[in-house]
């Protein structure tokens, strides 16, 4: 299950940069996941519930921004909505088209909570 990968990247992250400033955990994850960037919610969901217990993200509100996906045609250069890969130009139906948003996965923001508190 790739989403598992996915969650233990963002896991690697979010470590990475608590223990770079000194904090305590991540309060708050902030996360951009394009409508055509193939990952499958239910999944992730499952990954989190499996990997997070007990990490610094164990009591992080996950904020997740939804990117549609956009399209750039290679013969016209029109640019269009695509939820999906195989949507054609509505322009001129041409199948040549540049993901220009939507393919993201990543990371926006971490909001750290610090060892005082
Ligand atoms: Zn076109």
């Amino acid at each position: 299950m790739h989403e598992l990968s996915i969650v233990m990247s963002i896991l690697d992250i979010a470590n990475n940069t608590v223990e770079l400033h000194h904090a305590k955990e991540v309060e708050v994850i902030e996360l951009d996941i394009g409508e055509i960037a193939g990952i499958e919610m239910p999944a992730l969901d499952f990954a989190w519930q499996a990997a997070i217990p007990g990490t610094v993200l164990q009591k992080a509100e996950r904020q997740i921004n939804h990117i549609p996906g956009i399209g750039k045609c290679l013969e016209c250069g029109a640019t269009f909505p695509m939820p999906n890969l195989y949507t054609p130009c509505p322009e001129c139906n041409s199948y040549f088209a540049d993901v220009i948003a939507g393919k993201e996965l990543k990371i926006k923001s971490l909001t750290l909570a610090t060892a005082e508190d």
